[in-house]
């Protein structure tokens, strides 16, 4: 199907192939090597795949993944990034909801995935010369969808929202309009995994655009020295991340490293933007400017932004963007909750059709999702986040669903219940979860503490993890016999 922005990006990959696309500091890669290795991976599509539509890559935010990304755009079709590091259980959910033919691993991995074709970074990277390109060969297919990404899920299976090249080419449009100036940037920061969409906000500049990634790979970010090291060794002008990552790098580096010197723009998304964060950078990198956007995944990445300037200080909190053309925001009076509309905004969730009937609608021919963020639009057209109206929470920038966590441990067989409660600190940012559980036909014994947190831990990703466990004889339950929540935090309150 004929795409505006998938034409662009084809077109950056002819025209500018001595550019350098990747970057990770170690090893770099040229646009022509990103072409190649993208038609190595077209014909492993064109003989295993043909013509199922989602092909999974299990990888971080390494070369290899780009390379499949690629390939994707190139075949048509469905990329379904899954992050590797995340838990073997987590991987099998969401490889059982897409059920793809092939699926593409950067490292030969422990899990059981004998029933699909797997190819590794060493089938691509060393073994083949091609003969002809194989892009050329899908000239037939028809694909509405560019990419899936997983997002955490009420019931204990990720919901996989289908983003189609009109959501993208919508998102395009907006995001490398005048307004953030990305013109005029050269590299940019690829901090988190290609699972996660703020991921798009890199690749989707560089590669339409002809730009460099400057890639942080997570293992070098889960480690403060190594992650000095790193910025003392790469330069870059475009810094995208969530805020929480943002404040990490604030406590190793001070933001006093010769290298911020070449940073001119900083793009926030993905939770809320603090003040006293917003006041930092302002004062600390006063030839930054700096940029709070908005969006869930289901509405491609962002969907409103704002620079932050002095004067949006003297408000409450710092807003989230103004009314733009082409969304509509459309607040709920009873509880405030914002729906948007319009191009943007995805099909539903691959696979999934009670959780797409229940958070999309349809408005005026155009998609709606119900955000579940209570928001507030004031006389001048600010947008002001105001909070959750159900259980989601955000942490390290993370989206989680608190149901998601809790019935995950209740699938462990010696629990019977379980209730998840969010910690904040002072400043009423979450810092973390306490899952509460009882257990089955048993007494609680002193080593049950170690034996379950173990179990919870090979069932759920890393981020997901609450800080602490607490057993329980009994679950407290409210009036309307639901679980007490309240004398749950109550509790903590007391023991703390
Ligand atoms: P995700 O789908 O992971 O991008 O998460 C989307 C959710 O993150 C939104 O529905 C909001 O709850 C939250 N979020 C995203 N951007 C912001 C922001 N700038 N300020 C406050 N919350 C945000």
């Amino acid at each position: 199907m004929a795409s505006k922005i998938r034409q662009i990006i084809l077109n950056s990959l002819r025209i500018n192939k001595d550019k350098i696309v990747f970057d990770d500091g170690e090893k770099f890669y040229t646009y022509s090597e990103l072409d190649y290795y993208s038609e190595i991976i077209c014909k492993y599509l064109y003989e295993v795949n043909n013509p199922s539509n989602s092909v999974v890559s299990i990888g971080t935010n390494d070369f290899f993944s780009l390379c499949v990304l690629v390939a994707c755009i190139k075949s048509l079709h469905i990329y379904c990034p899954i992050d590797e590091n995340n838990t073997e259980n987590r991987i099998q959910n969401i490889v059982n909801v897409i059920n793809p033919k092939i699926i593409f691993a950067h490292r030969v991995t422990d899990l059981k995935l004998e029933d699909y074709v797997v190819i590794n970074y060493d089938d691509v990277f060393n073994k083949i010369i091609l003969a002809q390109p194989y892009s050329n060969l899908f000239t037939d297919r028809q694909e509405n969808y560019v990419y899936t990404i997983f997002t955490s899920g009420t019931t204990g299976t990720p919901k996989g929202v289908l983003i189609s090249y009109e959501n993208l080419n919508c998102f395009s449009e907006w995001f490398l309009s005048k307004e953030f100036g990305l013109e005029e940037n050269d590299r940019i920061l690829l901090q988190s995994t290609f699972a996660f969409d703020l991921s798009v906000m890199s690749w989707l500049p560089v590669l339409s655009m002809g730009k460099t990634l400057v890639v942080l790979s997570p293992k070098i970010a889960a480690n403060y020295k190594k992650i000095q090291k790193w910025l003392q060794k790469v330069k870059f002008d475009l810094f995208i991340s969530t805020p929480s990552f943002l404040k990490l790098i604030d406590l190793c580096t001070n933001f006093s490293l010769d290298n911020f010197s070449y940073l001119n723009k900083i793009i926030l998304c993905g939770e809320e933007l603090q003040k006293a964060m917003a006041k930092r950078i302002l004062d600390t990198l006063p030839n930054v400017k700096l940029y709070n956007t908005y969006g869930p995944t289901e509405c491609t990445v962002a969907v409103s932004g704002i620079e932050v300037t002095y004067d949006l200080l003297s408000y409450d909190s710092i807003p989230i963007g103004t009314i733009r053309e082409g969304v509509e925001f459309i607040v709920d009076i009873s509880n405030e909750e914002l729906s948007i509309a319009g191009n943007m905004v995805s099909d539903g969730y691959i696979n999934n059709f009670m959780a797409t009937s229940s958070n999309f609608k349809k408005h005026n021919n155009y998609n709606l999702y119900k955000t579940g963020d209570k928001i507030y639009i004031d006389k001048k057209g600010y947008i002001f986040f105001k909070g959750r109206i159900d259980d989601q929470i955000k942490w390290n920038g993370y989206r989680i669903e608190l149901r998601e966590v809790e019935s995950t441990i209740r699938k462990i067989d010696i629990v019977s219940d379980a209730a998840v409660i969010v910690t904040r600190n002072r400043d009423e940012e979450v810092n973390g979860m306490i899952a509460y559980l009882t257990l089955k036909n048993h007494t609680i014994e002193f080593n049950d503490y170690e034996v379950v947190y173990n179990m919870i831990k090979k069932l759920l990703p890393k981020y997901m993890l609450p800080k602490r466990i607490e057993i329980i004889d009994e679950m407290p339950l409210n009036n309307n016999k639901k679980i007490d929540r309240r004398a749950l935090l109550a509790e903590k309150e007391f023991n703390n």
